[in-house]
């Protein structure tokens, strides 16, 4: 089994890829159209010195819980984080069982 990348043409021959149609050259999932999620954070424990940043969650056909994307991006401000998120998406709260330093999710 194999899975070459619609965008670069790297070939892999890791069987996760090939289900999740990920390309490691690219960093993404080029094969499929996905669901992205994108949280902001206040000083994420994993990022010390990081106020606020934004990562992108994608939500792929066949797994279950969302992956994050390796690319995370700092800001200074709420408002500079915000202005990082794409436009024409819709906000939505933390959730009680949410990390405390997720603020809010767009999709
Ligand atoms: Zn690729």
């Amino acid at each position: 089994m194999s899975f070459a990348c619609p965008v670069c043409a790297a070939v892999s021959h890791n069987p996760n890829d090939e289900r999740e149609g990920y390309c490691g050259r690219c960093h993404d999932w080029t094969a499929r159209e996905t669901l992205s999620m994108w949280t902001i954070y206040r000083r994420p424990r994993d990022m010390p010195g990081v106020e606020w940043c934004i990562r992108r969650w994608r939500v792929l056909p066949g797994v279950q819980e969302p992956q994050p994307d390796v690319l995370v991006f700092p800001a200074e401000t709420l408002a500079a984080a915000r202005a990082l998120i794409p436009l024409h998406l819709t906000r939505l709260p933390r959730q009680p069982d949410d990390d405390p330093a997720v603020v809010e999710t767009w999709l």
